[in-house]
């Protein structure tokens, strides 16, 4: 699935949902300690399974989960993780509703889901309207603005997102204001999928003019 998460963040570029160092993803399988996560600095055109880098998740029912740096390939030994490492971790250390597949956290920034939230849309009210939307979508209520790369980013996704001690989450996608979005689903075609159709929405209602107050 390494290729894949390749694929989808290619496709995100294409999409000017990223520009070449943006963006970031990860994947844990539930039967594995540890979880891997998008290099930083990486061009994501030219991303490849290999710089991918390689997290431990500490075993330890008493003591607070830490993540390791593991080693993994040649090449990914030269790379840090992904400055938004806090943000997966504390979605990837339990996996809550997929404790039994695959965890998969995708943050992109997607050009009209960004556009809404500066507009004064909280994306999780648009949702009602549009069942094509919230067939498929859960939309947490907006993080307001929070520093990139920082723990406080990490912390206000998770609670928006409404991440128990268990990993559970109530929501598959979050946006983030002024910055993107995550989404978390159990392959990362789904978890992009939550982020396309959010964003399909977003900018039928910006060309609606009918928002805000
Ligand atoms: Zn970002």
């Amino acid at each position: 699935m390494l290729e894949t998460i390749c694929d989808i963040l290619v496709d995100a570029y294409k999409r000017n949902w990223i520009t070449s160092r943006d963006g970031n993803v990860s994947i844990r399988h539930h039967d594995r300690d540890h979880f891997y996560i998008t290099p930083s600095g990486v061009r994501k055109q030219t991303l490849q399974p290999d710089q991918f880098k390689k997290i431990g998740i500490s075993q330890g029912s008493h003591v607070t989960p830490i993540a390791i740096d593991l080693p993994y390939t040649d090449i990914s030994a030269n790379l840090k993780p992904s400055g938004e490492l806090p943000l997966h971790f504390g979605l990837q250390k339990k996996m809550g509703q997929h404790k039994d597949e695959v965890r998969v956290v995708v943050h992109v920034h997607p050009t009209y889901c960004i556009a809404a939230m500066h507009a004064g849309i909280d994306l999780s009210t648009i949702s009602d309207a549009f069942p094509e939307l919230n067939r498929y979508t859960k939309v947490a209520p907006n993080v307001g603005d929070v520093p990139p790369i920082s723990q406080e980013l990490a912390d206000q996704c998770h609670k928006n997102l409404q991440l128990d001690q268990k990993g559970n989450i109530a929501y598959d996608i979050v946006g983030i204001k002024g910055h993107g979005v995550v989404a978390i689903d159990t392959s990362p075609w789904r978890a992009y999928e939550h982020i396309e159709r959010l964003e399909h929405i977003c900018k039928i209602v910006l060309a609606s003019g009918k928002y805000g107050t």
